[in-house]
């Protein structure tokens, strides 16, 4: 038989449009080139525009963790108290990334499935001292969103001395953030809803973010140090590391598909598209993980149904042969269900196919799920959207 197109149902990478694996495919430019330089100063004006910031839009090669990383050594010095909020698998490890530099910090964690709210964050902070706040947008581990416009506007009016710096990695171009709203520092890599392939990370810095971090003086860090790339941020012909120019021209053309769209048409695709999903996998027994208040817009995480159990890996793998590779889970959840990113560019026929293939996997593992149940759903919804 001819082996089945395997569709990337993961939460990061996400499939890739053909436009941008065509840019990411074309000649290798020298960084000075005239015609490069020009194209990455615009996209970096672009990817500011798209959330508001009036600083800057660090776009470095590395991952997300890196921008992880790169954000918190920029404005956090020894002297500093952080709030640490986490929602499960990547708030603990931001965790971990500060722990290693020996900050002062106090760190807040929802149940798994939950998340922390805009209240336990304001009770937290009104015990006083903290000068930074951290949290993540989209939970990957739990596909639990926070409500990032009431926390940002809570802070920015009752604790203006708190820097805001956010976790949007599972985020960023599918569920709305606009830095106005009170965040100082925002990241993501480019291989989730932006689109694109991995290997870069971009980090939007505010201009009291980019004021704290010149307030340091020197940090231990070299290449992801903000006074390092600030200089080839505001002016493209600037050299500090060699940038991943393939990588740039690929970003270039995914921020233009994001552009096209229009970014708020974007977030409100993602949120049907969540919800729709989420219905589907109800309709053959699965159970979303999160509470509905903080279910997130660009990935879900379905508990398999108690009442009919299945071999976790087994599963995976038997919808992974029928075209969807979807993800295991992490922590508290891992064994009891599985991940499913989506975000970015998906079409009609993606999503009709990962339905599909969920639905298949189920049966082959012999639960007894009604045969076209989730596509039902599925094909509805697409059919009533213009
Ligand atoms: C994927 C992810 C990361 C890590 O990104 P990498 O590119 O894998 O390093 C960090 N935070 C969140 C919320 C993520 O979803």
């Amino acid at each position: 038989m001819i082996p089945t197109k395997k569709i990337v149902m993961v939460p990061g990478p996400v499939p890739v449009s053909p436009s941008i694996l065509q840019a990411l495919g074309s000649e290798t430019r020298a960084h000075t080139d005239p015609v490069f330089v020009a194209d990455f100063q615009a996209l970096l004006g672009d990817l500011r525009d798209m959330l508001h910031c009036d600083g800057i839009a660090f776009l470095v090669a590395g991952s997300g963790t890196m921008g992880m990383e790169m954000a918190v050594v920029n404005i956090a010095s020894q002297k500093d108290r952080i709030l640490l909020c986490s929602n499960g698998h990547f708030g603990d490890r931001y965790e971990s990334i500060c722990e290693r530099r020996g900050y002062r910090m106090d760190v807040v964690k929802a149940e798994w499935g939950k998340s922390v709210t805009v209240e336990e964050v304001d009770a937290q902070l009104a015990k006083g001292g903290y000068s930074i706040l951290i949290m993540t947008h989209v939970e990957t581990s739990t596909g639990a969103m926070i409500q990032l416009k009431e926390i940002a506007e809570m802070v920015k009016k009752k604790y203006p001395e708190v820097l805001f710096l956010v976790d949007g990695v599972a985020a960023a171009g599918g569920a709305e953030a606009d830095m106005r709203w009170g965040i100082d520092l925002y990241l993501t890599c480019t291989q989730k809803a932006l689109g694109s392939v991995p290997g870069m990370m971009v980090l939007w810095a505010n201009k009291r973010a980019l004021e704290k971090r010149e307030s340091m003086g020197q940090i231990p860090e070299s290449y992801v140090d903000f006074a390092r790339w600030i200089p080839v941020m505001v002016d493209t012909k600037q050299y500090w590391g060699t940038p991943a120019v393939n990588n740039i021209m690929a970003l270039k053309e995914a921020m233009h598909i994001i552009k096209e769209e229009g970014y708020e048409a974007r977030c409100k695709r993602h949120a049907e598209d969540a919800a729709m999903l989420a219905e589907a996998m109800e309709a053959i027994g699965f159970k979303v993980a999160c509470e509905k208040p903080f279910r997130a817009s660009t990935l879900s995480v379905f508990l398999y149904p108690q009442d009919m159990p299945v071999d976790d890996a087994a599963f995976r793998a038997a919808v992974a042969e029928e075209g969807g590779l979807i993800a295991g889970c992490l922590g508290a959840f891992a064994g009891k269900g599985f991940r499913m990113g989506h975000m970015a560019n998906l079409d009609k026929h993606m999503l009709v196919a990962m339905a599909a293939a969920v639905e298949r996997g189920a049966l082959r593992c012999g639960m007894k799920v009604e045969p076209g149940a989730a596509l039902a759903v599925v094909q509805k919804k697409l059919a009533l959207r213009a």
